[in-house]
């Protein structure tokens, strides 16, 4: 709803009335009055010019009563305005049509991705500038911005002797004179600010030999008789738009707000909004461009006032409307049960090696439950590292062989999937699932070897890599498609899985916590479970940070745990950007090491090794053949080596907080209690910061948490996952997050009474126009 939709209901109303015919019409003797009130405070809206050219003629068609044929009249002259789609049509229109807003300006803003008016209105304030507080020029301090009012003595164009010349200006107050130069549209200036112009100024003040003086100030021509009470207070500042004036900027925007602010919908509840203590929508949009005096510029700096909360609680509630009308899309969709009976699920649990934990237990009834529907399972399972969620994923997999169909099963990178295998295997030949593993290098005559086994029931689970999506891979039967480490893939990758089956059940697990926030964001469409108690016996991974300098320590830590018989990783970073420095970094550490512990077995693996190389060196470090590890970021999930215990990783400034955390989960996995040795050399206070974090707590979603709020989402998720990131406009999910679980709740409650939103048809238009592109990429 918007001002301007409730204007139009208090025009229709009397209209209709009317229409029903002279005797109605008749029986109420204002009803012109009534219509012409209407009419007046429509045109008092901030809506269009011409919207308000036709409401006043409408009224003045009035002026002789309202007889049928006036009211005819009145009724065909705002027809255009009264459709439910006028709002939406003119906020759509080329941001061109502001007043203000020429053919270079238009460019200019398009530059910007400010397409319609709709894009002006909602290019909100970066910063706010505090006017309020108005200084005499004599204490005007160099090297501090300031706002001051005066007059301009004196102006000149001054030539400078390479030929160029710039515009100069003399403003006086009574108390000093400061001088104003630009050096670029010099013409404006001089036209705009001749002697006597009464003027605001704004600006940094630097000195200039014995003076001071501003360069490009922001001016304000006041009118002559100004008071100082009537001078800008709080005054918004946009990023800057290449081509125009923050000036202009400014007031182009206020010049979309005074043609069409009023037309913007807000479609929270009611109660929604009470709940939040949210603004009036009308109000919301002029106050965060326009803020009134008793607005703190730190709230609004912060977006932290109501007119603010509201427009990011509106985005935020389409976001969840949208996220909600999918999931219940996705459950919509028919598939196949898979159903365990009692008999074999009991059956499958007593082959497994060890007694699922109590927390396993809950969330296998989860997924049970999901499986036995006639519809596709969408469940997110995070767990931290070791919370053991793989045993689950095996039992969904004898689910589904029970029902005769086959289960894909993806990880991230080749060697993941190679141990995910080796360990997978484990699990599963006991419940009597045949496994078969995928890669690139799968010749074709396995692949189809493969199909065929899959296609009779020989083989039920398959395990790889993105190979498993590529079109020379068929999974004939697939009922169930398993993602590890889902924060890997994008729902892209997700979706081509998924592709290959009729609509299979999808189990996506992560290592990575995802805070709330973006667990109902970017995840908001699956249902989620979360692992939180690990398997007993486990004690946490004893953790140090320490500098480069301790090599001695570290040394002595290495050496300690070769004679108790266990092994060691050592993990040095591997980045994109400098790939080729890093490997050489971690191929010289590998020799030192070898150099520093003669008659121990080492090995070096990493992304760019043949996969049969890693394959063995792997091998020989899971059969305990080769004692120290020393790797790239690769072995950071998936690996199960219950014998390794000590952890040191190289440069840990700069991994990620939860990557270090994930990685610190291989070590300690058996009986004998883990160690991590992280050697860092942060240069900042919040690397070190970061890095004691993971000494102090043993919390993967504390971890996840500080992470994110250090990192920003964007980079957290990783370029992948963050195309998956809605684009949010205002709201920002580490600093609203807390929104988001009332919005949820409404955008639910809404789509249970009506998942159509067959009631509100401008409603279900807006949330398709914020999602048509979003909702296409997201259809996994
Ligand atoms: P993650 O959640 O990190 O993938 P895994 O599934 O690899 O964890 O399990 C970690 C280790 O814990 C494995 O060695 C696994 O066999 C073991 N494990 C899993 N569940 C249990 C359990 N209920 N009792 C004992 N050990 C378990
Ligand atoms: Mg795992």
């Amino acid at each position: 709803m918007s001002r301007w939709r409730d204007a139009v209901r208090a025009i229709r109303g009397p209209l209709e009335f009317a229409q029903r015919g002279p005797e109605a019409a008749e029986r109420v003797h204002d009803l012109a009055e009534t219509l012409r009130g209407a009419l007046e405070r429509a045109a008092e809206l901030w809506i269009p010019p011409e919207a308000v050219k036709r409401l006043h003629a409408a009224r003045e068609g009035l002026a002789g009563g309202a007889t049928p044929e006036a009211l005819a009249g009145v009724a065909t002259r705002l027809a255009p305005l009264l459709d439910p789609g006028f709002p939406e049509r003119c906020l759509a229109q080329p941001a061109s049509r502001v007043p203000g807003v020429g053919p270079k300006t238009a460019q200019a803003l398009a530059r910007k991705e400010i397409a319609t008016v709709e894009d002006l209105l909602f290019f909100l304030p970066r910063a706010y500038e505090d006017r309020r507080e108005i200084v005499p020029i004599e204490k005007l301090e160099v090297g501090r911005a300031a706002v001051f009012a005066g007059t301009v003595t004196r102006s000149a164009v001054v030539p400078l002797r390479n030929g160029r010349r710039f515009f100069q200006a003399i403003v006086t107050d009574g108390t000093g004179a400061v001088q104003l130069k630009w050096f670029r549209g010099i013409q404006s200036f001089e036209e705009r600010l001749q002697p006597g112009a009464k003027v605001l100024v704004a600006g940094e003040v630097r000195r200039y030999r014995y003076a001071k003086e501003l360069h490009h100030p922001d001016v304000e021509r006041l009118a002559d008789d100004a008071s100082p009470g009537e001078l800008p207070r709080i005054v918004p500042s946009y990023s800057a738009v290449e081509g125009l004036a923050p000036r202009s900027v400014r007031r182009l925007v206020e010049s979309a707000l005074r043609c069409a602010g009023d037309l913007v919908d807000g479609w929270l509840p009611e109660a929604t909004v009470a709940e939040l203590c949210l603004a009036e929508i009308g109000a919301s949009l002029r106050e965060v461009h326009l803020p009134g005096v008793g607005l703190e510029p730190e709230r609004l700096r912060a977006r932290d006032t109501p007119y603010h909360l509201r427009l990011v609680a509106e985005e935020l509630f389409l976001l969840q409307l949208g996220l909600e009308q999918r999931r219940r899309e996705l459950r919509a969709r028919a598939t196949q049960p898979l159903v365990l009976s009692a008999e074999a699920e009991q059956r499958a649990l007593a082959a497994l090696p060890f007694a699922l934990t109590a927390d396993q237990r809950r969330v296998w009834g989860e997924i049970k439950a999901d499986l036995a529907r006639p519809a596709p399972m969408n469940r997110l399972l995070v767990g931290d590292v070791g919370t053991g969620k793989t045993v689950l994923a095996v039992l969904a997999a004898a689910a589904a062989r029970a029902a005769g169909r086959t289960t894909a099963l993806l990880a991230p990178t080749e060697l993941l999937a190679e141990q995910h295998f080796a360990t997978l295997r484990k699990l599963a030949t006991p419940l009597g699932l045949r496994s078969a593993f995928v890669s690139g290098a799968t010749p074709p005559r396995e692949r189809h070897t493969l199909a065929r086994a899959l296609e009779n029931g020989e083989v039920s689970l398959v395990v790889g890599t993105h190979a498993l999506m590529s079109e020379s891979v068929a999974l004939p039967r697939l009922g169930l498609v398993v993602i590890d480490e889902q924060h890997r893939f994008g729902v892209a990758q997700r979706r081509a899985l998924a592709s290959k089956g009729e609509n299979p059940h999808l189990l996506a697990m992560s290592a990575t916590p995802i805070p709330r926030s973006l667990a109902l964001t970017v995840f908001g469409d699956l249902d989620h479970s979360t692992l939180r108690e690990k398997p007993a016996g486990r004690a946490p991974v004893a953790t140090r940070v320490v500098p480069p300098t301790a090599g001695r320590e570290v040394m002595a830590a290495v050496n300690e745990t070769l004679r108790r018989g266990e092994q060691i990783y050592v993990v040095y970073p591997l980045v994109e950007e400098s790939e080729k420095a890093d490997l050489k970094d971690a191929t010289r550490g590998f020799e030192r090491l070898r150099k520093a512990l003669p008659g121990v077995t080492a090995a070096l693996v990493h992304g760019r090794l043949a996969s049969d190389e890693r394959a063995r060196a792997m091998n020989d470090f899971v059969a305990g053949r080769v004692r120290v590890l020393v790797a790239t970021t690769v072995i950071e999930v998936g690996v199960d080596v219950p014998n390794a215990t000590l952890l040191i990783v190289q440069h840990a400034e700069r991994f990620g907080l939860a990557q270090l955390h994930q990685l610190r989960g291989r070590v300690g996995r058996g009986t004998r209690s883990g160690r991590a040795l992280f050697i860092g050399d942060p240069t900042t206070s919040e690397g070190v910061e970061r890095l004691a974090l993971l000494e102090g707590t043993d919390s993967g979603f504390e971890i996840a948490e500080a992470d994110l709020r250090i990192r920003g989402a964007g980079e957290w998720l990783g370029t992948r996952q963050a195309g998956h990131l809605p684009e949010l406009r205002l709201a920002d999910l580490l600093r609203h997050g807390d929104y988001l679980e009332p919005v949820r709740r409404a955008a639910e409650q809404l789509l249970r009474r009506d998942p159509k939103l067959a009631a509100s048809p401008e409603l279900a238009a807006a949330v398709a126009r914020r999602w048509s592109a979003r909702l296409e990429l997201a259809t996994a």
